[in-house]
């Protein structure tokens, strides 16, 4: 199925300008990319796109860190787009990451972890509205 999914090129990533190391990247791997745009956003706007983790205890340093420098956000569209993203990824620890993958290349902690990806269909449609509408 051809799906679209929202990803973010976190603040880390950015001030490495490893942008357009990120953005080969996911062309090399089937995920197209239709959107793209670099904002800052506030940290409301960060608790906002956050909020299923509003319980967790790194809530705030999240928000915090989101909202703490200029991000890229982009609609990646492609065969299985919201998998092949969370595959690409790799796990959210960049420790637990495998070999190839943009956290285990980029990340430089779970925090500081260089890219965001939505986790299913539904979630990537809302984030992307989020984003973009
Ligand atoms: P993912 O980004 O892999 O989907 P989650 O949705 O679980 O991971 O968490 C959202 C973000 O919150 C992560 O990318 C990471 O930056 C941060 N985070 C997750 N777990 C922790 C943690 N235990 N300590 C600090 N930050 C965390
Ligand atoms: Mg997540």
């Amino acid at each position: 199925m051809i799906e679209q999914t929202l990803s973010i090129i976190k603040p880390d990533a950015v001030e490495r300008n490893l942008d357009n190391k990120i953005k080969s990247f996911f062309e090399k791997n089937n995920l197209k990319i239709l959107k793209s745009k670099k904002v800052k956003i506030s940290k409301e706007e960060a608790s906002e796109f956050y909020k299923v983790h509003q319980t967790k205890p790194f809530y705030n340093d999240l928000c915090n860190y989101l909202s703490s420098g200029p991000i890229i956000v982009m609609v990646l569209e492609g065969e299985n787009a919201v998998l092949n993203n969370r595959k690409l990824m790799g796990a959210t620890d960049p420790k637990k990451a495998e070999e190839g993958t943009l956290r285990k290349m980029y990340g430089l902690s779970i925090d500081k972890n260089s890219v965001h990806g939505s986790d299913s269909v539904e979630n990537g449609k809302k984030e992307i509205d989020f984003f973009f509408k």
